[in-house]
């Protein structure tokens, strides 16, 4: 089969043949339609620090996808061959204590698909069952692979309570602007958009955010305090893993207000505690991954609602074979979500 591998400590990738992958017992394999580019697989392409503590050579990565099933392991019932999936890219271990306390998605020996085992830039790929979630009817693929970063945005608002709240997103890359589409939909009163790329920016906008500011081009916090008449944000989501943000973050933050960490910072950061978080009595939430699989269900259901069109987010498809044209796009942080479709 056709595969995109990362084979070298270096930049970029290797697009070459691999032999169909076996199933083990307990997994599926898939016949992938659908595959988008997440960060991880920006950080994996470009082999920074963060991928290469991490991964081991070679790897077949990519890990936000959907597909058809094509096998079915030994063990498994309740899939059969030609059922469409979408995957949940966080393996849990079954056996410990937060995966027999209803905390799967934050199990103690996680493994996550496309970096600590093969993943999905390929024509077909090994799916744990226990990571398939099978695909409403009138659910594109395209919109399946999608569902797991949009599931981000989805726990992530679930925190909160956003009806009548003022809220503001730190982060309008495709799952920030998938938070600012829940919160809206959610009922808050507005919903501020915050990034350094005008595209981004503008594709929040087409998408229903109420405000979006550049941070290049304005001083956030100073514009929120003039938006909010010195109120200040209900609630916070910063979703930029960028550790110049996050005191502004919190800064614009109202007292009693709730803030929602979500971005991934690089190391350590260095924030004022006390002024933003003590002195504000703020409730701050971690969030990682979905629910498994609350977090499925809500956004199926906001997908199915009519009222969330995801498919604007997706900016760019292209074939497999054209990936450095892909990664190129993603890299420059101004498109929407980029998918390869089969
Ligand atoms: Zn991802
Ligand atoms: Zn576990």
């Amino acid at each position: 089969m056709k595969a995109l591998i990362k084979d070298k400590p270096t930049r970029g990738a290797t697009f070459t043949e691999l032999p169909l992958p076996q199933i083990g017992e307990n997994d599926l394999l898939v016949r992938v339609k659908a595959a988008a580019i997440c960060g991880t697989d920006i950080h994996i392409y470009e082999w920074n620090e963060y991928a290469a503590s991490r991964i081991k050579l070679p790897l077949l990565f990519g890990h936000e996808y959907s597909g058809e099933v094509v096998e079915v392991g030994r063990n498994i019932k309740n899939f059969s061959p030609g059922d469409r999936v979408a995957a949940e890219t966080h393996v849990p271990c079954g056996h410990c204590f937060q995966c027999t306390t209803g905390l799967q998605h934050i199990c103690k020996d996680m493994k996550i698909l496309g970096v600590h085992m093969d993943g999905a830039f390929s024509e077909y790929a090994i799916l744990p069952a226990i990571c398939a979630w099978k695909l409403d009817p009138t659910i594109s693929f395209e919109i399946g692979a999608t569902m797991e970063p949009f599931g981000i945005g989805v726990h992530a608002m679930s925190k909160t309570k956003p009806a009548g709240k003022k809220v503001i997103v730190f982060g309008s890359g495709p799952i920030g602007i998938y938070t600012q589409m829940v919160a809206k939909l959610s009922g808050a009163e507005y919903v501020i958009g915050v990034d350094i790329s005008k595209e981004r920016l503008d594709l929040a906008k087409r998408m229903g955010t109420d405000i979006v500011l550049n941070a290049k081009e304005v001083n956030v916090v100073e514009e929120v305090e003039k938006i909010t008449k010195g109120f200040g944000m209900d609630i916070v989501i910063e979703l930029t893993g960028s550790k110049g943000v996050l005191n502004d973050a919190t800064k614009t933050l109202r007292r009693g207000g709730e803030i929602i960490l979500v971005g991934l910072f690089p190391g350590p950061v260095e924030w004022d505690v006390v002024n933003n978080v003590i002195y504000k009595e703020a409730t701050v939430y971690g969030v990682t991954g979905r629910i498994m699989w609350d977090t499925w269900w809500s956004a199926q259901s906001l997908i199915l609602s009519g009222k969330m069109d995801l498919s604007g987010v997706i900016t760019h498809r292209f074939p497999l074979e054209e990936y450095e044209k892909a990664f190129e796009l993603a890299e420059s942080a101004s498109s929407g979500k980029i998918v390869f479709m089969a």
